[in-house]
Formats: C-alpha cells, sequence, structure tokens
C-alpha cells in the first residue's frame, strides 16, 4: 500500500488524497466535494452530450465546455455507484447492475479516458515525484495519491516562470491512468461479480504471473490473503473508492482552470 509521508508544513499547503486516506476524506470531505460543483454544471449540460462535443480544444472557451463534461460525466458516474451503495436489504435489485449499466460506465469512463488524453497536452505536467504513480501495477481499482496545492488559482506557477510548486495542480496522466485501471479491472470482475460484491459480499481476485490473466472467487466473507504480491481483495468499497478519486481529481482541475478560462487571465500552466 502506498503511504505518503509529510512534514508538519507540507500537509498545511497541500490536500491529501491517496489509497490510505481516501476513506478518511470521503467523510471528511463529502461536503466540500459536493459543494466544489459549481452550479452552471448541473444545469447547462445534459451528460450523453459528451459525445457529441468536440473534445480537441483550439481554444480556451471550448476548453472551458470540455473541462465542464469531464467533471459533469466523473460526478453522474459517482453518483451512479454510490446509489448502489446505499443499504436497502429489502430491496437487493436496487443495488445489482443490468449488463446495460455497466456497459454504459464502461462506455463513460472511456469518454473520461480519451479526452483526458486529448486535453493532456494543452497542461503544463506536473513536477510533483509521485511514488504511488505506478501503471504497471497489478492490484485491481488501485488509484493513484494525490496532493493537490492549496494555494490552487493563486498558486506562484500560474504567473511566474522562475518558480516550481512540487504539489499536484494538473495530473492529466496520473487521472488518465487511474481511470484505465477502472476500466480493466470492471472487465475483469464482469456484470455476476459486480453484483455479488455490491451485495455486501466479497471477491478474491489473483494475478496469474504466467498467463497474466486475472481469477475471481466470490466469497461471502473477506477472504484471507496468502500472497500479498498476487492476491487482492474486492469489496464495494474499493470500487467506490475508484470513483471517489476521479470525481474528485476532474472536479479539483476543473475549478483550477475556469478561474482562468472565465476570464482573460493567463496562466503559464495552460497552453492556450
Ligand atoms: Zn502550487
Amino acid at each position: 500500500m502506498d503511504l505518503d509521508l509529510y512534514s508538519e508544513e507540507e500537509v498545511k499547503n497541500a490536500q491529501l488524497f491517496n489509497d490510505e486516506s481516501i476513506i478518511v476524506s470521503k467523510i471528511t470531505e463529502k461536503k466540500e466535494v459536493m459543494e466544489e460543483i459549481p452550479q452552471q454544471k448541473k444545469d447547462n449540460i445534459e451528460i450523453e452530450n459528451c459525445f457529441k462535443i468536440i473534445t480537441e480544444c483550439k481554444n480556451s472557451k471550448q476548453l472551458l465546455i470540455v473541462l465542464q463534461y469531464l467533471s459533469g460525466v466523473a460526478n453522474h458516474l459517482r453518483n451512479i455507484i454510490r446509489s448502489k451503495c446505499i443499504k436497502t436489504n429489502e430491496n437487493a435489485c436496487a443495488q445489482s447492475f443490468t449488463q446495460e449499466e455497466l456497459d454504459s460506465i464502461l462506455k463513460y469512463l472511456n469518454w473520461l479516458k480519451n479526452t483526458s488524453d486529448n486535453l493532456k497536452t494543452l497542461f503544463a505536467p506536473p513536477l510533483r515525484k509521485d511514488n504511488s504513480f505506478d501503471p504497471n501495477s497489478i492490484k485491481p481499482f488501485k488509484t493513484s495519491s494525490y496532493k493537490f496545492c492549496n494555494y490552487s488559482d493563486l498558486c506562484l506557477v500560474h504567473k511566474n516562470k522562475n518558480k516550481n510548486c512540487d504539489k499536484n495542480h494538473f495530473v492529466f496522466e496520473m487521472i488518465i491512468n487511474d481511470i484505465i485501471k477502472l476500466i480493466e479491472s470492471l472487465k475483469i470482475l464482469e456484470l455476476n461479480n459486480l453484483n455479488w460484491v455490491f451485495l455486501n459480499k466479497y471477491l478474491l481476485t489473483e494475478f496469474d504471473i504466467e498467463t497474466k490473466k486475472y481469477s475471481v472467487v466470490q466469497s461471502e466473507i473477506q477472504v484471507t490473503i496468502v500472497d500479498q504480491e498476487t492476491q487482492f481483495q474486492v469489496d464495494k468499497n474499493l470500487i467506490c473508492k475508484s470513483f471517489d478519486v476521479i470525481s474528485f481529481v476532474l472536479n479539483k482541475m476543473y475549478d483550477e482552470a475556469t478561474s482562468f478560462l472565465n476570464s482573460n487571465n493567463k496562466s503559464l500552466l495552460i497552453n492556450l
């Protein structure tokens, strides 16, 4: 598991979000995440229109729209997954997914991945070296660790090219990696196993080094991990966390970019 260590000073100036801390963050930041969604996002966009808009941006107006859809789609997916988490023991159907729902989630996730890929060259790459950013991880539903700069759009890196910031501002490479991991993990599970964990049950996934394939075993109770390197337990909280991270990060980047794109204010981190 990843663990980021910080000095007191760093903690004050950064917002931490990683595999370990996310459960705590979820409780303490839930309100903030909800409040971070500007009103215009809910009012002005129809989520399914994301497939129709131009995602190769030539100006700040186009970029603003695409970023709006990125955070809107990510929030939409997070809400779908969260709605399945509500404990309704008498109504198990409400917690299960249909094949159509799963296909739709994968379609939106692919759009998030491809669109983030289109946008990444418009933003300066992050300087922060993150040990948790591991494209080769075999752990299902693995997410990166993020430490966003608390100065956000007021950070000097936006205005002064001689200044560096070692916290996260725009992290498209990292979030693309996390989205790819989520898509792959959902495909490993398939519908039957996905619905199994959303009934508050567990899965043991095992990676075969030779064949590079996963096997999945269902369990009523928490599973015993024998081999920490190749065996991983999956429960619904792990899956929800992946969607939380993607929504959180895309909203953070949307908010930071918006303050520049909505005005004639130029940021050195945005190449438009
Ligand atoms: Zn900064």
